[in-house]
């Protein structure tokens, strides 16, 4: 079976073997010289000043980064579920919350983060998705970020980048916390959180807020090359490899190139054969479609074809098909993928099959279109 969710994603093999590894001690030199690697690759990977690895999934992260660099009153984008999270992480810590509530497909704008800090200028924090993975949106998160630091140089800016980061190339300028996960584009299993951190978020964690997720705590002893609890060696030892993969033997540009090329194709090839998109703005992450059928879709891609990906959340239960672009995945995988996709739509009897899908995919991505 192809797994296109997008997250989890495929742990490729090279990854997994690096991983099949006896369990090591952490509280020794072997681990911290594995550690202080990763550290390094990942600050660079993340550009930004520093960052703390975190033994959780994505949504620890976004806890830590907001008890953590949220003062009182935050301003956050609500375009789907994780902003939705940050609202409900916020609400449960007693924060304040000014929130820009768009729907799925619509991205934040600018006028609206304008008009909420000229009326709240006790807001403390920005918090937004890069991309909101429920509706596949890319935010313009860059420009969001300079317009608030523009408007109030003190405000923390905190952009969720689990599928972003690895995903295609982020201006982390005005970013002061960038949010990475291990399932998604890390291409790891799930488990791991990262918090890419600025200099001056590093000034505003002061002695640390929290417990477990005590980030100043957390930054102090990742400096000395360990952590403050158990570390997460294993998945570390994923990272490092993969950090590797990605930055010495693929390269970045590469990567994210490939990225855009899958996803683009994609795009192309399904609005070929009669799909629609479902953002206004989609990020490379992932193609979101929005389809009546998209549960029937779904079912038979499973059961006749091999493909798994992913449908709606919450209010688009049932109404939107999600397939995955994160991570290293070969061009013959995802055209079988629209390809399968074609076939569905033959069996639903809505087209009948003649194999437009993979042309077009394949024209594209080898950049053959109009030649
Ligand atoms: C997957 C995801 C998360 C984190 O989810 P976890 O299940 O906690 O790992 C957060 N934000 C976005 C945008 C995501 O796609």
């Amino acid at each position: 079976m192809l797994l296109f969710t997008p997250g989890p994603t495929p742990v490729p093999e090279r990854i997994r073997q690096a991983m099949a590894v006896p369990t090591i001690h952490h509280r020794t030199p072997e681990f911290t010289k594995i550690f202080k690697e990763t550290r390094r690759a990942l600050i660079s990977f993340l550009k930004m000043d520093d960052a703390v690895v975190l033994a959780s999934t994505g949504t620890g992260a976004m806890e830590g980064a907001l008890t953590n660099l949220c003062g009182r009153k935050a301003l956050i984008v609500n375009s789907g579920k994780f902003g939705e999270r940050f609202v409900e992480i916020a609400r449960a810590f007693g924060k304040e919350v000014v929130e820009l509530r768009y729907d799925w497909n619509e991205a934040v704008k600018l006028d609206d983060i304008r008009e909420a800090m000229e009326e709240n200028p006790d807001i403390d924090s920005f918090f937004i998705q890069i991309c909101e993975s429920s509706g596949g949106l890319r935010h313009p998160v860059e420009e969001a970020a300079a317009l608030v630091k523009a408007l109030n140089d003190e405000v923390v800016v905190v952009a969720d980048g689990i599928t972003a980061v690895g995903v295609e190339p982020i201006d982390t300028t005005h970013i002061d916390a960038l949010i990475a996960g291990s399932q998604k584009a890390l291409m790891l299993p799930p488990g791991l959180a990262m918090v890419g951190l600025s200099t001056f978020a590093i000034s505003r964690l002061g002695e640390g807020r929290g417990y477990y997720f005590n980030l100043a705590k957390e930054l102090r002893k990742q400096r000395e090359g360990t952590t403050a609890y158990t570390a997460a060696t294993t998945l570390i030892i994923g990272l490092r490899e993969v950090l590797k993969i990605l930055m010495e033997e693929v390269g970045l540009d590469e990567l994210y190139d490939q990225t855009d090329r899958r996803a683009t194709a994609t795009r192309l090839a399904l609005e070929a054969i009669g799909f629609q998109l479902y953002p206004q703005k989609p990020a490379p992450a992932m193609t979101a479609l929005y389809d009546e059928d998209a549960e029937a879709i779904r079912k038979l891609l499973k059961s006749r074809y091999g493909v798994n990906i992913a449908g709606g959340q919450g209010e688009l239960k049932g109404k939107l098909l999600r397939i995955n672009h994160m991570g290293l995945i070969e061009p013959y995988e995802a055209v079988w993928v629209v390809n399968a996709l074609e076939l569905a739509l033959e069996d639903l009897g809505r087209r009948s099959y003649d194999g437009t899908a993979v042309r077009i995919f394949s024209q594209s991505y080898y950049k053959l279109l109009g030649e």
